[in-house]
């Protein structure tokens, strides 16, 4: 009897690859009380083909497309292949305003749906499903709608399967914003199925440090807003640089906090899974082109400004049309270094040799070697993730949160050198790295 295929139950996003490719329907997506989602195998459906173990982006390693001339000419062991690297942002001022950065996904979206370069574009709406805050991709049409799709979601993301099958019964070309994770699963299943292949023709990639469980949200409300109940709107960023997270009641009700104080109270530190804090990719290295906000750069930043890594041809091309077309305007940075954030230099360490892990996960040949700050980083992450694992130690989560400064101050200071002159000399030596080698 053959065996079932292995879906790595602690080593899995939930980009829900695995379900797209199943010809038999077979993997289905469940939120678990603690806020992740993963997938469920119904046995009595599968086949045994293993495609889902051939897709998915923590088994298999999609990295020798970037060998085959699709990606740029230069290459960095930090941020993956590349043309360019620009700071960009929306002509249109509410687009910006609205952006997590500077809009300049919202636009260049936009600019394809009106050119007809695309039929439709898969991107994630944020839903509040019985009080808890989800992202579920949709097939959007209609350029005016796409300002409801900006900013980031920062809760975990459904439904991939779902709007790439219908993109490929209405026989649409494409274009797709997703994270590191799902762009690495997809570029594997498009080596498998030819539909998906000719249906997508731009694949947009976000930077992502992480994904944080539905249940980050919650702590959130608990923390700042007393439990509110009865939310119906959410919205992690736009409003202006950084921004702010909304919230809206189903009685009215609003409240706004700012960027730096809901992320930096526990919810993006350690309500993430372990397949995030395993994944080295941050940088969205197989997308077309990535983008991330500009933390190394906020020089004259406004209303906010996008970091753009332009990686393929086609997405220079469609970048610069854009450019010509007065949708975005953009400078270059004078130098790749600013597409390098201090979370790249962690997702890019060998967990392998961490102190605590029990798995290898190494993208490439190229992965820094360990250092202080990457073994505190892992340890504040396993007590944080613990006391964020369970409701009732939330208050002693709290705690930690406001105590960790003083506690790991003089590493945290290692850290801030590591933020900057570290890193530069980091980039001067790895620079010179080849992939693959
Ligand atoms: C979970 C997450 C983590 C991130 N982590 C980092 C980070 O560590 N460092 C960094 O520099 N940047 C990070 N980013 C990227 C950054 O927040 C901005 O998305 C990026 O700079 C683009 O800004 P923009 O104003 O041009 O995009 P906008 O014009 O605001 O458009 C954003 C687009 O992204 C889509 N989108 C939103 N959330 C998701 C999602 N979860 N999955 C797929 N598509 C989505 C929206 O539908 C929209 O089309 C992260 C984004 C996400 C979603
Ligand atoms: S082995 Fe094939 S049939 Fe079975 S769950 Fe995976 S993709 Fe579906
Ligand atoms: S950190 Fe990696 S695994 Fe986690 S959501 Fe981002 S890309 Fe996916």
């Amino acid at each position: 009897m053959s065996k079932s295929p292995r879906i790595p139950p602690d080593l899995c996003s939930g980009c829900g690859v695995c379900s797209l490719i199943c010809p038999k329907n077979a993997i289905r997506f469940r939120v678990f009380t603690n806020g992740y989602i993963r997938p469920l195998l119904d046995s009595s459906n599968c086949i045994n083909c293993y495609l889902c173990e051939k897709v998915c982006p923590f088994l298999e390693e999609p990295n020798s497309l970037m060998s085959r001339g699709l990606y740029g000419n230069k290459e960095n062991a930090l941020i993956g292949k590349y043309l360019k690297v620009v700071l960009a942002w929306s002509t249109n001022k509410y687009v910006r305003f609205m952006g997590s950065s500077g809009g300049v996904i919202t636009s260049l979206l936009i600019y394809l749906l009106r050119k007809r370069h695309v039929d439709a574009v898969v991107v994630p709406k944020l839903h509040v499903i019985n009080g808890r805050v989800f992202g579920v991709y949709e097939v959007v049409t209609d350029p005016a709608k796409l300002i409801e799709y900006s900013g980031s979601i920062y809760a975990p993301i459904f439904g991939v399967h779902k709007a790439l099958k219908e993109v490929s019964l209405r026989k649409y070309k494409i274009a797709i914003v997703a994270l590191p994770c799902l762009i690495r699963g997809l570029r594997n299943a498009m080596r498998f199925n030819p539909r998906l292949r000719n249906s997508i023709r731009y694949v947009f990639g976000v930077y992502c440090y992480n994904t944080p469980s539905a249940s980050a949200t919650e702590y959130v409300m608990n923390t700042f807003l007393n439990n509110v109940s009865n939310v119906n709107h959410v919205r992690f960023r736009g409003f202006g640089w950084p921004g702010y997270l909304i919230i809206r009641t189903v009685n009215g009700r609003s409240f706004r906090i700012k960027y730096q104080e809901y992320s930096d109270s526990g919810f993006g530190q350690y309500f993430y899974d372990y397949s995030c804090f395993m994944c080295n990719d941050q940088t969205a290295e197989l997308a077309d082109i990535s983008f991330a906000d500009p933390w190394t750069y906020q020089v004259d930043i406004g209303l906010g400004k996008t970091l753009v890594v332009i990686r393929t041809a086609e997405g220079w091309r469609v970048f610069s049309e854009a450019v010509e077309e007065g949708y975005i305007e953009y400078r270059e940075l004078p130098s790749f270094i600013y597409a390098v954030q201090f979370t790249t230099l962690l997702k890019k360490t060998l967990r392998g040799f961490t102190l605590l892990s029990k798995h290898e996960v190494t993208r490439g040949n190229y992965v820094l070697p360990p250092s202080i700050s990457t073994i505190v980083h892992e340890i504040d992450y396993r007590v944080g993730h613990f006391l964020a694992s369970n409701k009732r130690l939330w208050n002693l989560l709290r705690m930690y949160v406001e105590l960790k400064p003083y506690v790991y101050l003089p590493l945290i200071a290692l850290d801030y050198k590591l933020k900057t002159r570290w890193t530069q000399i980091l980039m001067k030596i790895v620079s010179t790295w080849k992939i693959g080698k």
